[in-house]
């Protein structure tokens, strides 16, 4: 093994821990009366619809601390006087009121349930105003283990950014802190010192002079959106834009960076309008051209914040210089401009309604990076690029996880999940009937939270294919097909074996460079051949083992 190889290997391997960190931690059979109350839909939150936020603090870099307050307007669907609201140690939540008058509040760790005095009327839009202050958690390995990361530039210059996918957004500032319910629109006002600004979600709408040594920028948000989407980026930023011509008309597309690195972001950006290009392509018109597009440069890697996406990949190409497939082809992006926002269309259009069902988030934008590739190198680099990330595969545990605890599935849901689709493809036969089922996904479930069965059901009847077996198989348990076959004179013999119950799966196949599909069972079949010692060779777009018996 050569030294590239190893280190190319441990780079993998740190990768793949990096990326299933949160998924490590939460993996346990015992869960927490706080995991239950993070992760399911209490009936203190069940009541209640959120329509609107406004997010409105003060940070200050100096001391690492934020204080203010976020208003919370929602729809009264049940009768019910106790409101959750989460906010997690060690900030404080201090005062809530409604209608100026002090509530009460039980404090169970990072939840908080508040007695609202005033009647709650089914249909009635109501408000709580819930303040705050403290040290909110730092992060410790930004984005994985997230909360804020207070670093500095190269000048110098303070530079802060959130992150808190899996730990929640109430890891800094108080709200309903599940994925099934997105608030309609946001305001978020950050005050900040002069000298920096603050770069959020949706569109800039104003920046105010406070004559006291800070600014406070407001941004608005036009769009439904996730908790964890919603970010403060804080630095000593430069800005430039562009218009592009998209499908759904003009699209903003804005980028904030450092100062220092203006020049080499004008050029490497590039990658941006490109995606941009060919996800529309194949996810149909980017989700949220009201509140425009921005990428923004971070102190971390990179997540992706709705209209907001984060760039830390160093202005290289690949994951941080490097190729996940080990083919080459992922050398031919910026990993983080790609796959970042990617997730505009899925985790940001279609949003799990519990993060059990994340690989609807990771899997479907794994695989974008290969439809990328297809846009503009085609279909064999793409396949080549998807099918080369199979070794990064651990078959460790399912894809989905455990619902109502606030805990994700497997890391698998990149690699195994990409592959899943690739060979869900293959399924369908017809690319332009796969880009019209991806595209009529993005449109079905605009601006929706889901669950894997909705998703499943969609793709079963837009496909016309029995896809119960096959979901159940690379979703839910971590057996890959095995395909067993033999050329015995003048006869192929083939078999699945390693499936679950139900599992029906066609497969394509070359018979001495004739293409066939067969359809496998669990049971011995037998073909009869042309020729005796015919050459046979499994289609490896399809994600499954290989034997010969
Ligand atoms: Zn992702």
């Amino acid at each position: 093994m050569n030294k590239t190889l190893i280190s190319t290997l441990v780079l993998v391997i740190t990768l793949c821990v990096n990326a299933n960190a949160q998924g490590l931690l939460q993996e346990k059979n015992k869960f927490t009366h706080q995991d239950t109350l993070r992760g399911s839909i209490t009936p203190e939150r069940e009541w209640w619809d959120l329509t609107y936020y406004h997010l409105d603090i003060k940070v200050n870099p100096e001391t690492k601390t934020i204080a203010g307050k976020n208003t919370i307007q929602y729809t009264v669907l049940k009768p019910n006087q106790v409101l959750q609201i989460d906010l997690q140690e060690p900030l404080v939540l201090t005062k809530v009121t409604q209608n100026d008058k002090a509530l009460e509040i039980k404090h169970d760790g990072n939840a908080h349930f508040v007695t609202l005095k005033d009647q709650q009327n089914i249909g009635e839009t109501n408000s709580v105003i819930a303040y705050y202050e403290g040290k909110p958690r730092e992060a410790i390995r930004a984005p994985w283990d997230g909360g804020i990361s207070w670093k500095k530039d190269n000048n110098g210059n303070h530079f802060i950014a959130s992150s808190c996918q899996g730990l929640g957004a109430s890891v800094w500032w108080p709200n309903k802190d599940h994925m099934y319910d997105e608030v309609d629109s946001m305001d978020i006002s950050v005050t900040v010192p002069k000298g920096l600004m603050n770069v959020s979600n949706g569109r800039l709408k104003s920046v105010i002079d406070n004559k006291d040594e800070t600014i406070t920028t407001n941004w608005h948000v036009a769009n439904p959106i996730n908790n964890y989407g919603v970010n403060i980026n804080i630095g000593n930023y430069a800005n430039f834009s562009e218009v592009y011509k998209g499908e759904k008309g003009d699209l903003d597309m804005n980028y904030f960076v450092l100062k220092e690195n203006l020049e080499k972001a004008k050029e490497h950006f590039k990658d941006a309008p490109k995606m941009m290009k060919a996800f529309e392509h194949w996810f149909g018109p980017y989700p949220f051209y009201e509140d425009s597009f921005k990428l923004v440069e971070v102190p971390y890697l990179g997540m992706e914040h709705q209209s907001s996406v984060t760039y830390g990949n160093k202005y290289m190409d690949g994951y941080l210089g490097d190729d996940l497939s080990g083919t080459g082809w992922g050398l031919k992006f910026d990993f983080i401009i790609i796959h970042e926002s990617g997730h505009e269309w899925f985790a940001n259009n279609i949003t799990n309604i519990d993060i059990a069902d994340m690989w609807i988030h990771e899997s479907f934008t794994s695989y974008s990076e290969n439809l990328f590739l297809d846009y503009y190198y085609g279909k064999e680099a793409a396949a080549e690029y998807v099918i080369g990330k199979r070794k990064n595969v651990r078959n460790d545990r399912p894809l989905i996880g455990q619902y109502n605890v606030n805990n994700e599935g497997s890391g698998d849901m990149y690699y195994k999940g990409e592959n899943m689709l690739h060979t869900l493809r293959q399924l369908v036969k017809d690319d332009e009937k796969w880009r019209q089922i991806l595209r009529t996904l993005n449109s079905k479930f605009y601006h929706q939270t889901v669950t894997t069965q909705q998703i499943e059901d969609y793709l079963a009847e837009a496909s016309g294919l029995d896809l119960k077996g096959f979901f159940n198989q690379y979703l839910r348990s971590i057996k890959i097909p095995v395909l067993e076959y033999k050329v015995e004179g003048k006869k192929l013999k083939y078999k699945w074996t390693n499936t679950v119950d139900g599992f029906v799966m066609p497969i394509q196949i070359e018979i001495n460079g004739q293409s066939q599909w067969i359809l496998p069972t669990s049971k011995n079949q037998t073909l009869k051949l042309k020729s005796k010692n015919s050459k046979v060779v499994v289609d490896r777009d399809f994600y499954i083992t290989v034997k010969e018996f």
